[in-house]
């Protein structure tokens, strides 16, 4: 084997969109330390504005990162002890982090098989339970996973029926289409992350919140800077810092203008891996009417394979995988004490033991998804 041919793939290459936009980031950059405006210069109100247009919500209110997001929300609906709040179990630790930040009580539900994402039945479990604990529910925080979003409708209808608020964790998946809406449009608020690595991806931390209400935007503005009322020196409630840095609002406005397509590659990268691998893993399963933005391409292998060994000889071709989650957060010691739908999260649990996250991002040329393909066939 040749040494090109060997030479280790990253998982996400950020270093080929830097290139290619490494002239416009500089000069944005140079902008930023010419005015010297670092906390709330005009490139903030400028990211909203174009993100507002992007996705399609009335309000775009940027911060400091997608768990600020999520915890800011909360926040902002004065979420207290006793209350419960619904979350997939099947996520990232920051989606029910928020929650225990504020003393409510998590309440974990399990999740699709096929999307990943949080069932609707196995939420209506929940809700029945946490009340017979006790607990009011009051909101529930869909997980859009690895990019395709949640079954908002379904969710929804639940969530109005019990006069619950949604918001939306979507970390993985601004961007997403779900029946000719974006992702921010979906929910009472979105909230979003731009850490490095996600879809949309600043250089150091950021997030954003999304919402059609303006009261609630006012208030998330007032609270991502220390509940200020009339001016920082009028404190009208507790709030935090969770603004944006001026710096990385100029990067995202940058990067925001090739991410349409950006998305298109990754759509076009995860069609191509599922043309090639469908005959030896489960591929992944985007619903009738939605659109990812592949934050991850995530597979289930063979109940039957050692997912370890596999990793091992992927690792030995130069091929890096992943397994997100391979610890459910009903199982993580920090959170084992919270409610869990039905008792148990039999879909959760099988697919922290078979999911393979492999390298995806939109510059991911044909020879490195063959290498990708063949050595994961290989392994098998
Ligand atoms: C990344 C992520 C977050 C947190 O975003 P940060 O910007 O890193 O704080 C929250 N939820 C999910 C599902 C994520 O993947």
């Amino acid at each position: 084997m040749s040494s090109a041919a060997r030479e280790p793939i990253p998982f996400v290459d950020l270093g080929t969109q830097k290139l290619r936009i490494r002239a416009e980031v500089d000069a944005a950059i140079a902008r930023v330390l010419d005015h010297g405006q670092f906390i709330m210069g005009p490139e903030v109100a400028e990211l909203e504005a174009q993100l507002a247009a992007h996705c399609g919500a009335q309000h775009a209110v940027a911060c400091s990162s997608g768990t600020d997001a999520l915890a800011m929300v909360l926040m902002a609906k004065n979420v207290r002890p006793g209350q419960a709040i619904f979350c997939p179990a099947f996520t990232f630790v920051a989606t029910a982090e928020v929650v225990a930040w504020l003393g409510a009580q998590v309440w974990f539900v399990d999740v699709d098989a096929d999307t990943f994402n949080i069932d609707p039945a196995s939420l209506e479990t929940a809700i029945a339970d946490a009340r017979a604990a006790g607990h009011e529910p009051v909101g529930v925080i869909p997980v859009d996973l690895f990019g395709i979003p949640a079954d908002y409708d379904a969710v929804s209808k639940i969530a109005a029926r019990e006069k619950m608020w949604v918001l939306g964790d979507a970390a993985q998946a601004y961007g997403a289409r779900y029946h000719n809406r974006r992702v921010g449009t979906l929910a009472l608020a979105t909230a979003t992350s731009f850490f490095p690595a996600k879809p949309l991806g600043a250089y150091g931390d950021g997030g954003a919140i999304f919402t059609d209400d303006s009261e609630l935007a006012d208030t998330l503005r007032s609270i991502l800077f220390h509940g200020k009322g009339a001016n920082q020196y009028d404190n009208v409630r507790v709030g935090m810092t969770g603004r944006i840095d001026t710096m990385q609002a100029a990067v995202l406005i940058e990067k925001l203008k090739i991410f349409d397509d950006e998305i298109e590659a990754r759509n076009r990268i995860a069609a191509r891996y599922t043309a090639l691998l469908k005959d030896h893993v489960t591929t992944p399963v985007v619903p009738e009417g939605v659109q990812s933005v592949w934050a991850q391409y995530t597979v289930k292998l063979p109940a039957s394979v050692d997912r370890d060994a596999i990793q091992a000889k992927l690792r030995d071709d130069g091929v890096p995988s992943a397994v997100y989650y391979a610890k459910p957060l009903h199982r993580q010691e920090a959170y084992s004490h919270y409610g869990i739908a039905g008792g148990s999260l039999p879909v959760t649990d099988r697919l922290a033991e078979t999911v393979l996250s492999l390298p995806m991002h939109p510059y991911l040329d044909e020879d490195t998804q063959d290498r990708v393909v063949a050595a994961l066939i290989s392994a098998l």
